[in-house]
């Protein structure tokens, strides 16, 4: 059940950095690391993650200037490395560059996410271009334009045995010119530079009309334009041709790495424990289906202990908005959630610590450290997940547990404050919109979330039953939205909930809600009478 594979493996070719190896890898290198920080259950994460890879793949030749790597923010021992980058939302991608110096300001350099490989490679050149200009990133082939109108300046710089320039003139914002020479850096005896169309004095002097177009040049500046074609292949591909004519090879494969897979044996052979452990798995599947929708008091520790850990402890200096929530939010949890005693002194202490003017993340990690110890009696269960566990690591855990955590809070605030005329129907929603807004590292679903409470008029709730309502009806927009999406887990289908079977008397004859029947429902699921510990039926 332990939770934490990351979403790449070790046959991408992204490099897979943790807490043990970032500084080793990262700091002081001779190439420039660009790091995508991620958290494996952020549906946007997983939704990104291919063309990250595929990025990782596609710039290789480039690996000894610049490596692509992930680090995965959801796994605890990486939780303090986070928060000392400051990583507040998921995926960020940073820049290191070259030699980069350990120190307090070694947060490197945020690089804008694209869509797709061609758009993450465009934002990494934006960025080395940045670098070259700022003085940095030397051991790139120079990736500024050419800014002259003659070509006799090409070989500036360049060293002694240079023999052949080759310059490609494009359209103002395109990167067909860093991009040949960044995947052809490694042939020597050639240098390749660009410029734009609107170095009109060099296109009017060699009477260029198409674009883009290669020109080579030699070291007594006798030049030729070569066919202009468009794509960054085809340019390679004219270069190759020229420099074979000339009895000269490209150079742009990556030495090849012999990876030790660890795999010798012929045969497999079966592991008999991890055998019985799966039939256990499989079983325990089985029961927690049967169950229905009932609570795990498992689930909502686990993701309360996730939220604790790796999205308010990661925050560097909790101030201003975010403490005020992070208070709102420990005051809810200590009337809601159902901790025994060891849990309420917990979360009291927690409550001290951010009472003050700022906390410190490094602070409350240590508290939940300490609480986090076996003969603490905060905890009832290990970390792990049980309803909220998904088929595979990626799927499922940590969100399925917050909405969880959630709609527990709401119904069992309707069900303490029964009688009560004067409680606030906002008490949880209000705390769970400044929850979602300054610390759910899944940017995305935050931002969509805020966007439904506005819509959906959230601060128009007018009694407790109906907070408890408004969010079963916002989950069930989300399990609309997302059904069939990639990141859905294929042994847990999105569906509207409750399920017919589950409840027949909340849906009416004509197929729309019975709210009477749906709270009813909801108010039983998310009782505090029918939270479940492993092993109780
Ligand atoms: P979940 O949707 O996580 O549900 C967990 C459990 O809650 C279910 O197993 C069921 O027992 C119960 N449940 C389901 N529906 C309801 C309901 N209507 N009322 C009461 N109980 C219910 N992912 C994205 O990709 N994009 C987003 O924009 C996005 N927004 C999110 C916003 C929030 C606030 C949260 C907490 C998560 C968000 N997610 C988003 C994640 C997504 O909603 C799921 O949590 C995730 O895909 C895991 O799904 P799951 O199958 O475990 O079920």
């Amino acid at each position: 059940f332990l939770d934490g594979q990351g979403l790449y493996s070790p046959d991408d070719d992204v490099v897979i950095l943790t807490v043990h190896n970032f500084n080793k890898e990262v700091m002081r290198s001779p190439q420039a690391w660009l790091v995508e920080f991620y958290n494996s259950w952020c549906g946007f994460c997983q939704r990104f993650a291919p063309s990250w890879k595929a990025l990782a793949t596609d710039v290789k030749g480039w690996s000894d200037l610049v490596r692509v790597a992930a680090l995965d923010c959801s796994v605890d021992e990486n939780a303090g490395l986070c928060r000392e980058l400051e990583i507040m939302a998921y995926p960020t991608l940073r820049y290191f560059h070259e030699n980069y110096q350990p120190g307090p300001q070694t947060l490197g350099v945020v690089v804008q996410k694209g869509d797709d490989v061609v758009s993450h490679r465009h934002f990494l050149i934006q960025r080395l271009v940045a670098e070259q200009t700022e003085g940095r990133g030397t051991m790139y082939p120079n990736l500024l334009p050419y800014i002259h109108s003659d070509i006799s300046h090409l070989f500036d710089s360049t060293p002694v045995g240079t023999q052949y320039a080759f310059l490609i003139i494009e359209k103002p914002d395109t990167y067909l010119g860093a991009e040949v020479a960044l995947d052809l850096h490694k042939t020597p005896s050639i240098v390749v530079r660009h410029t734009f169309s609107n170095n009109t004095g060099l296109l009017n002097n060699y009477a260029i009309g198409r674009l883009p177009t290669v020109m080579s040049v030699d070291r007594s500046n006798n030049y030729q334009l070569l066919a202009s074609s468009g794509s960054r292949q085809e340019i390679k591909t004219v270069i190759a041709n020229f420099l074979q004519n000339k009895h000269l090879r490209v150079t742009d494969e990556s030495p090849k790495q012999e990876i030790f897979t660890g795999k010798w044996l012929d045969v497999e052979v079966p592991d008999m424990s991890s055998l019985i452990q799966e039939r256990a798995r499989q079983a325990l599947k089985e029961r927690i289906k049967l169950m229905g929708d009932v609570v795990f008091q498992m689930d909502l520790e686990t993701a309360l202990r996730y939220s604790l850990k790796h999205e308010i402890a990661t925050v560097k200096m909790i101030t201003g908005e975010k403490l005020q929530v992070l208070r709102d939010y420990l005051n809810i949890l200590r009337k809601y959630f159902p901790f025994g005693r060891g849990g309420q002194l917990f979360l009291t202490e927690l409550a001290m610590k951010a009472s003050t003017e700022q906390v410190q993340g490094s602070d409350l990690a240590e508290v939940i450290r300490r609480a986090e110890q076996e003969d603490s009696q905060v905890f009832s269960s290990p970390q792990q997940w049980l309803a909220c566990r998904g088929s595979s690591p990626s799927y499922r855990g940590y969100p399925c547990g917050l909405w969880k955590l959630f709609h527990y809070l709401t119904v069992n605030s309707a069900e303490r404050n029964i009688n009560n005329n004067r409680a606030n129907p906002l008490e949880i929603l209000d705390v769970m919109h400044g929850y979602v807004k300054n610390f759910f590292g899944c940017h995305d679903c935050s931002q969509h979330f805020q966007e439904m409470a506005a819509k959906r008029e959230m601060r128009n709730v007018s009694s407790l039953d109906s907070s408890v309502l408004w969010l079963w009806m916002a989950h069930n927009e989300v399990n609309k939205r997302l059904s069939g999406d990639q990141t859905e887990d294929p042994e847990y289908p999105k569906y509207q909930f409750p399920l017919k079977e589950r409840c027949p008397l909340c849906r009416n004859n004509n197929n729309t809600w019975n709210l009477v029947e749906v709270l009813r429902y909801l108010k039983h699921a998310y009782s505090n009478i029918n939270v479940r510990y492993i092993g109780s039926d």
